[in-house]
């Protein structure tokens, strides 16, 4: 999860919107419940449909490196092409510059799809062995 930057999580209790810590996205990812930062609520994303977004964070988060290697790959094929003479210097840069457009609009798309809020419900009070897991993940963390 540590691609995962710039989700927010929403507070329905104290209506505050915070950004999440890799600790709380943890225990998102796991269905466990943490404490809300401002009113130290219990929290717990119980919307699938947000659920499911948030699981698929991951995938997103691999759309960049894989488009870095994409580009690379066709930067170095379209110039091998014009030192074989297959295309010409014009239609080599135009490749060249379709490419980099590209990128850049795929990685801000991705970007984009990452950055999201999570509507975060609240939980009745925690049990005890809960507040000690939350401490846990707190304590290893730091
Ligand atoms: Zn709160």
């Amino acid at each position: 999860m540590a691609a995962a930057i710039g989700i927010k999580g929403h507070c329905a209790q104290c209506d505050m919107t915070f950004e999440l810590k890799p600790w709380q996205l943890n225990a998102i990812a796991v269905d466990i419940p943490f404490d809300c930062t401002y009113c130290h609520c219990g929290l717990q994303l119980c919307c699938h449909k947000q659920l499911r977004q948030f699981r698929a964070l991951d995938q997103w988060a691999l759309v960049r490196p894989s488009m870095i290697m994409l580009t690379c790959a066709t930067l170095v094929v379209a110039l091998v092409a014009e030192w074989l003479g297959l295309l010409s210097m014009i239609a080599q840069f135009n490749l060249s510059l379709a490419t980099v457009l590209i990128h850049f609009l795929v990685v801000r798309y991705a970007r984009h799809r990452q950055r999201m809020t999570l509507e975060l419900q609240v939980i009745s009070p925690l049990p005890v062995e809960q507040l000690a897991r939350i401490a846990c993940a707190r304590l290893s963390q730091q």
